[in-house]
């Protein structure tokens, strides 16, 4: 039974870099694989899922408005396999629209991102795969001090860490560091 399967991590948890494996993986075993990315994510060009070990491959860019359901049904329905990147942009909306290709057409959809903000609150996209997805993973990545990291702290031009502003900072993927919650609530009151 193919499911509908939630990968989350912090920045820097290799999540673009798994999600192109896993799209070579299954490709190798013949299968065809749509590669979904939301637009709100344009730090590498329009339509390139790139990740910071060198990988790289062209996705279909979804807009918030765009119904997956459809999309698939007219112009993707010969593949077999969808891998998400950076899903946490995906609206709820959308997170139903992939569940219910998994149950009408059998095939698995792997969504791969963020589970929180900047602030640790979780985004739209990632709550709902929370609450429908059907496998849920975590990968993992490690804090400066060797704890694992669950915050993806945002720092300003002069490396302190921020607490307000909007939930996403377009092309501002080097202003983000992952780190545990302890060093989080210490760097809020101090520079990097
Ligand atoms: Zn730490």
């Amino acid at each position: 039974m193919a499911k509908l399967y939630f990968k989350f991590g912090a920045m820097g948890s290799s999540k673009t870099a798994q999600a192109l494996i896993t799209k070579f993986n299954y490709e190798e075993r013949n299968m065809k694989v749509l590669l979904l990315k939301p637009a709100i994510d344009t730090r590498d060009g329009n339509d390139v899922v790139k990740s910071r070990i060198g990988l790289k491959e062209s996705a279909v860019v979804v807009g918030a408005e765009e119904d997956i359901g459809k999309l698939y049904a007219e112009r993707y329905s010969d593949c077999n396999v969808i891998i998400v990147d950076e899903c946490q942009f995906l609206t709820p909306e959308q997170v139903d629209q992939l569940s219910d290709i998994v149950i009408e057409r059998d095939i698995p959809v792997l969504c791969f991102g963020l589970s929180t903000d900047f602030t640790t609150h979780l985004f739209p996209g990632s709550k709902r795969l929370f609450e429908i997805a059907e496998s849920i993973s975590e990968i993992k990545s490690v804090c400066t001090c060797g704890a694992k990291a669950t915050v993806n702290a945002r720092l300003d031009d002069n490396g302190r860490v921020v607490t307000e502003g909007s939930q996403i900072c377009i092309g501002g993927n080097d202003r983000y560091v992952p780190m545990c919650r302890r060093c989080w609530l210490k760097y809020k009151t101090q520079t990097l």
